[in-house]
């Protein structure tokens, strides 16, 4: 069964081995991620040739994401290992401190002392050590810790409620922009943007590095969520990045804000993720609790685009058995899936022909209840507006381009299908994608499809014609 919501995978030392890589691809991994936040270059590069290899020869279309690590906030190291810490202890975060101890310990953003003050809450290690801010002293945060717990190096800091003053992009994320350019990624993500000037600036980066990857907005940050419009005017795409930002916003705030941005994203015609612990015990058990599978099938009962899996495939002892759990429980969750076209869309004015074309044909295939609807798209665009709208139609994007083929690998309904525009002739054209979708096993003779195509044939934002064909009846191209 054709499964519409696509899942990103986490690559890591449990996912690197060819026959991993391919068990992987073949479990049904639609986009790997490569964490920038660990691993070295070199480790990226092997993992990607690796991938392309195996989703190559399982004939496979496998986007690649590189996700920067961002600014985030750590404490130093200990001088003996992990220290424990008891309930209303006093601890110190000193921005001098080398080597730390059960008394204090340094942090690698020194700058951290200018923003916080006496009456804040400083979260360590995802929330799991909560510290109260008493007071300042010169390079010295000195805090009361409210629960019995441990501290160990490198952990993360995040502030409550935002306000920490740190750049989207560091002197690390722009060398890492230059090695995904090197890789040739299809997709980068940004950690902790707090405007749209930040994707500006990351994709100018990319620019300048000579890559035309798709910009992603890791929507972590409390400012991320008070300026999303702004993000989403900048950004091709946003992650709803749920381990920092419930840290930042409150964990029950999270649930509503998941709802809130895959909506909004959708609107605004931007693809949209949803990560963070969606099969978490799959690190470790073989089998995902119920409240997980509730929580994927409720994403994608939400309107995601992508599920995606962290620790579970980069360091987990299931990855291949968590990629099959969340391809079973997206592809029951979209069988209950209401199928309503949204209308709203009926309400909006749009300049552009494309757009309008692809508007059409969703509202003509739809109401002839198509088999499909196929796209000869140059720059997916088509697609990536027709995917907007929840019209339970496939959404096959016929292109020639082999980077456009990677990129709508991400977009919920759409599936990317390689084809030559050998043809410049209109009617052969058509002949010929009906001839990619029935060697696909996706359509049959005797089907009703909608095609769009652009005149003349491969300009991309060329889409002006809607075509409504019954597979087969076309005539057959001049020998
Ligand atoms: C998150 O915080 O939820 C997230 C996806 O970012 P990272 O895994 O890079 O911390």
């Amino acid at each position: 069964m054709q499964r519409a919501t696509k899942i990103v995978a986490t690559l890591g030392p449990a996912s690197s081995t060819p026959e991993r890589l391919a068990e992987l691809v073949a479990a049904g991994v639609d986009v790997v991620r490569l964490n920038f936040s660990h691993g070295t270059a070199a480790d990226h590069r092997q993992r990607v040739e690796v991938l392309r290899a195996v989703a190559h020869r399982a004939g496979r279309t496998v986007g690649v994401m590189a996700d920067l690590q961002g600014p985030k906030i750590r404490i130093g190291k200990f001088s003996a290992g992990p220290v424990t810490l008891k309930a209303g202890q006093h601890f110190i975060l000193d921005a001098t401190c080398t080597l730390g101890d059960a008394t204090r310990v340094g942090l690698d953003y020194p700058e951290l002392v200018e923003d916080v003050a006496a009456g804040d809450v400083l979260l360590l290690d995802d929330g799991r050590t909560v510290f109260d801010v008493e007071r300042i002293e010169g390079s010295e945060i000195h805090c009361r810790n409210r629960h019995d717990g441990e501290l160990s190096n490198n952990k993360g800091i995040n502030k409550q409620g935002g306000g920490l003053s740190a750049p989207a992009l560091t002197p690390k994320d722009m060398a890492d922009i230059l090695t995904a350019a090197a890789l040739n990624v299809d997709f980068v993500a940004v950690s902790f943007p707090k405007s749209g000037a930040d994707m500006r600036q990351a994709r100018q980066l990319l620019h300048e590095a000579g890559s035309d990857a798709l910009v992603i907005a890791k929507i972590e940050r409390v400012e991320a969520v008070a300026n999303l419009e702004d993000i989403l005017h900048a950004t091709d795409g946003v992650m709803v990045a749920r381990g920092d930002l419930a840290v930042e916003v409150g964990d029950a705030a999270v649930p509503a804000l998941q709802k809130r941005i895959i909506r909004e994203a959708r609107e605004h015609n931007r693809f949209v993720i949803t990560a963070t612990q969606m099969m978490e015990s799959m690190i470790a058990s073989p089998v995902p609790t119920r409240a997980e599978v509730s929580d994927v099938a409720n994403a994608v009962l939400d309107g995601t685009d992508a599920v995606m899996l962290s620790a579970e495939t980069a360091s987990g002892a299931y990855p291949v058995a968590a990629v099959e759990a969340m391809v079973r429980v997206c592809v029951e969750a979209e069988k209950s899936h209401e199928i309503k076209l949204d209308t709203h869309f009926l309400d909006l004015t749009f300049g552009r022909i494309d757009q309008s074309i692809a508007m059409a044909a969703l509202f003509t295939a739809v109401h002839l209840k198509v088999k499909a609807i196929a796209a000869l798209t140059e720059s997916g665009s088509t697609t990536l507006w027709m995917s907007r709208l929840n019209s339970g139609v496939p959404i096959y994007a016929l292109t020639p381009r082999v980077r456009t083929r990677y990129r709508v690998s991400i977009f919920r309904d759409v599936y990317p299908l390689l084809t030559e525009y050998i043809a410049l002739d209109r009617d052969e054209l058509l002949w010929q994608a009906e001839e990619t979708l029935i060697a696909a096993g996706v359509v049959e003779a005797g089907d009703l499809i909608a095609m769009t195509i652009g005149e003349p044939i491969g300009n991309a934002g060329g889409t002006n014609t809607l075509k409504l064909v019954k597979v087969g009846e076309h005539r057959q191209p001049k020998s």
